[in-house]
């Protein structure tokens, strides 16, 4: 094989599907090429030396080598597993939902270095951190950042006044913050409660570190939550799936915890 047929990249294992008899398909993103589809050969052979390394979420390092129609992993070396990711309902659906925004924001040659430092540093927080719904919604609101959609929380999306801190108004079709003066003329522009602008505010100018020392009410989570949806559902036209499921096994933890 010539060496032009061969590239190395760093990779996030995204998804996968079974593909013919023993092989797998891959959804890797990577920090240089953004989100590839690659062949795993034998993957789901039980002595493949591959098999091990396609998991969910893994973060690997791969020699590929390029196919007609698909490139081929040839080799694969795993640099952390996330285990935690794949032992626990919960965690594992904030981690598909990590996979799921990538996969919509991030296309084939994508170079993003910064974005899959922070995947990787977010999984990690997923397993580890206290306030993981933080650490999931301080990825959302970078990731918005480094995809070109940073939300303008700073000055008025109409009139660039500084905003204050006021119930000022969320416009996603505008891509930030009305002051109440513009908001309240806007039938589509909803209030934005005070604890969550400060929050977003702060999670968009400090760093995780910083971040995580906050405690957040339950009402400011949920709120949160709600208004980085509307603008990511108004930015890609649809729901994630995996926001369903998180909000399904939220409801079951309540029905369950109510009992
Ligand atoms: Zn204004």
């Amino acid at each position: 094989m010539d060496r032009e047929r061969l590239y190395r990249t760093d990779g996030l294992i995204l998804h996968h599907t079974d593909f013919g008899e023993a092989d797998r398909l891959l959804t890797v993103f990577t920090p240089r090429l953004g989100r590839l589809r690659l062949l795993a050969k034998g993957a789901r052979k039980p002595t493949s030396r591959k098999a091990g390394h396609v998991d969910l979420f893994t973060y690997v390092h791969m020699l590929v080598a390029r196919g007609r129609n698909l490139d081929i992993v040839s080799q694969v070396e795993t640099l952390e597993t996330f285990r935690p990711l794949r032992q626990d309902l919960e965690r594992a659906s904030q981690a598909y939902y990590l996979a799921e925004l990538i996969n919509s924001f991030i296309e084939e040659g994508d170079e993003n270095p910064t974005l899959f430092d922070l995947a990787l540093a977010t999984l990690a927080r997923l397993c580890e951190a206290r306030d993981r719904v933080l650490a999931l919604r301080f990825f959302e609101l970078r990731c918005l950042g480094l995809v070109g959609y940073q939300p303008q929380l700073h000055f008025c999306v109409e009139c660039q006044t500084q905003l204050e801190p006021v119930t000022n108004y969320f416009y996603p079709s505008a891509g930030g913050v009305l002051c109440p003066r513009h908001g309240e003329a806007v039938k589509r522009a909803e209030p934005l409660a005070m604890p969550t602008f400060k929050v977003l505010r702060f999670m968009q100018t400090h760093s995780w570190d910083d971040v995580s020392a906050l405690h957040l009410k339950p009402e400011t989570h949920l709120d949160l939550e709600a208004v980085l949806q509307r603008y990511i559902v108004y930015l890609l036209e649809r729901r994630l799936k995996s926001v369903e499921f998180i909000h399904r096994l939220r409801r079951e933890a309540q029905a369950t915890g109510s009992s």
